[in-house]
């Protein structure tokens, strides 16, 4: 069973750090325990040390937020914060424990304990809904199944790779959806998602949300009257931005065994050679030729494409894979495989940046108690590492031999090299005359590293790049980090759409 993480906060400030992590829990649906300290309860309103509105500050933040009454209390409120975290659509809740209540003392007999709530029960859709969904897509000529988070959170990967396979339906994952379904599997369509996403006429969305990560649904990134088949655990969830054709309330994995039932009733699979599957797989190779032509490109400093194809080229298939910034996570997320689920973490539904080294903190903790052998690697935006950059520390208290790679492009976006950034000291202080998304040219990253004992490495040519990566790979036991410098102005290859386009308005 998928249990809670848990996060004990100091009062105020500590509390108000804290809820953008819970934010982004709650907006990503993972189930999240916050406890937190608070002032005095015969201090209220007075100003007591670190008094804040504590309870009322989380609510927007979680699925309940409650002050402890009791001590008394305590056994049936964490109860009720881990069955609320995880029944249900996952999410955050916050328990907050008032300062007196370090020093009182209770009568073990006025406890009652409380066992912990069973797994969450499943649900399964109405049957009539399978059979509607069913029809759909046999009757479809462009079908394709949408792979979402949802999907890997309710551990559906081997139902829904037999219904990908039985059925040879072409799939998209969403970015933490990667991995549910091999990215290297010969049914994945991420190559050409613009085009799968525009023109399919049936999808079956397995537990993802049509918000903005997935153009919310309409055109012009979709067909208008597209046939959404939606599977959701949350009720509320079904017709957001796209009234469904058919709404299978319930847990993923059962609604799809539910659905594979309904498909060998029928024995039907999808042709291989159909005009979609053609347009398709053009699409695809034409798209990986130009990323080919890209990464095959020899001027220095580094593109994006050049650094990860040498990262992919000596990616342990299992490792966990953490990534966040702008172009860093785009371009990493399209040129980088998942072969399995629940390896990949980003800035995700929130597009929250600072995550990237708190995932790989816990990641590596897990790993190191679980699977010694297990890589985690961190692929961070220079502008992405710099918001919790110091937890570099962190890792290395903990002696966790985590590999952070920088994309080191000097901004945001894009930066400015240092000739240019020099140039401006003509026209006075650079920074001021830098565009606001410029940072520090040539910023040395992987000191931050070797001034906590780790190992560092400046990386300029995709042969350093190896050797580093290489070096750092066989390390098990001592963190590095390698701050690759890119070309400043290097970016995404034209996309057909901007990114967050919406519609042509
Ligand atoms: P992505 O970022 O991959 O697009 P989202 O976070 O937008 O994914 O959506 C995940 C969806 O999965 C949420 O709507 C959530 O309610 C749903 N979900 C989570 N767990 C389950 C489950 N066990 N069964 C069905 N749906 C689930
Ligand atoms: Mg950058």
């Amino acid at each position: 069973m998928n249990m809670p993480g848990v996060c004990l906060v100091v009062s105020g400030p500590g509390l108000v750090n804290a809820l953008a992590g819970m934010a982004n829990a709650n907006m990503n649906c993972w189930p999240l325990i916050v406890i937190g300290g608070s002032s005095d309860r015969n201090q209220e309103t007075m100003g007591a040390f670190q008094e804040f509105p504590q309870v009322e500050a989380c609510r927007l933040f979680s699925k309940f937020s409650v002050r402890l009454s009791s001590l008394e209390a305590i056994p049936a409120v964490i109860e009720k914060a881990v069955r609320t975290s995880i029944y249900g659509r996952p999410g955050a809740c916050y328990i907050d424990i008032p300062g007196d209540f370090v020093n009182l003392t209770v009568k073990k007999s006025s406890v009652k304990y409380i066992d912990c709530c069973p797994a969450p029960p499943i649900s399964m859709a109405e049957e009539m809904t399978i059979s509607k969904a069913v029809s759909f897509i046999l009757h479809s000529k462009k079908p394709l199944l949408i792979i979402g988070k949802g999907a890997a959170y309710s551990r559906a990967e081997n139902s829904i790779r037999k219904l990908v396979d039985q059925c040879g339906l072409p799939f998209l994952p969403t970015p933490m959806g990667k991995g549910v379904v091999p990215d290297n599997h010969p049914y994945c369509v991420a190559a050409a998602r613009s085009r799968a996403l525009q023109y399919a006429d049936v999808i079956v969305l397995l537990g993802a949300r049509l918000n903005w990560i997935l153009h919310f649904g309409l055109p012009p990134r979709f067909q208008p009257g597209v046939k959404v088949i939606q599977v959701d655990i949350c009720a509320e969830e079904l017709g957001n931005n796209v009234k469904p054709a058919a709404a299978l309330l319930g847990d993923i994995k059962a609604v799809t065994d539910q659905l594979l039932d309904e498909f060998n009733k029928n024995l039907w699979k999808y042709p291989s050679d159909t005009d979609w599957w053609k347009d398709l797989r053009a699409k695809m190779h034409s798209n990986e030729a130009t990323s080919k032509a890209l990464s095959l490109e020899k001027q220095l400093p580094m593109n994006y494409y050049t650094v990860f194809q040498h990262v992919r080229d000596l990616l342990p298939k299992d490792c966990i894979l953490i990534s966040e910034g702008a172009n860093t996570m785009d371009i990493g997320r399209t040129m980088l495989p998942n072969y399995l689920p629940r390896h990949r973490l980003d800035a995700g539904t929130f597009g929250t940046m600072g995550v990237g080294l708190g995932f790989a903190i816990a990641a590596a903790i897990v790993a190191k108690t679980c699977n010694p052998e297990q890589r985690v690697i961190c692929i961070e935006g220079d502008s992405a590492f710099g918001f919790s950059g110091m937890e570099v520390e962190t890792i290395c208290r903990h002696n966790l031999p985590i590999i952070i790679i920088i994309i080191n492009n000097n901004g945001i976006y894009n930066g400015l090299d240092s000739n240019t950034w020099k140039e401006m000291l003509k026209f006075g202080e650079p920074s001021t005359h830098a565009p606001p998304v410029a940072l520090l040219p040539d910023a040395r990253y992987e000191q931050i590293m070797s001034a906590f004992g780790g190992k560092g490495y400046i990386v300029q040519t995709p042969e350093e790049l190896q050797a580093a990566l290489k070096i750092s790979l066989a390390e098990k036991l001592v963190p590095s980090l390698l701050n690759v410098m890119i070309n400043p102005l290097s970016g995404r290859k034209k996309q057909d759409f901007h990114w967050l386009t919406r519609s042509n308005m």
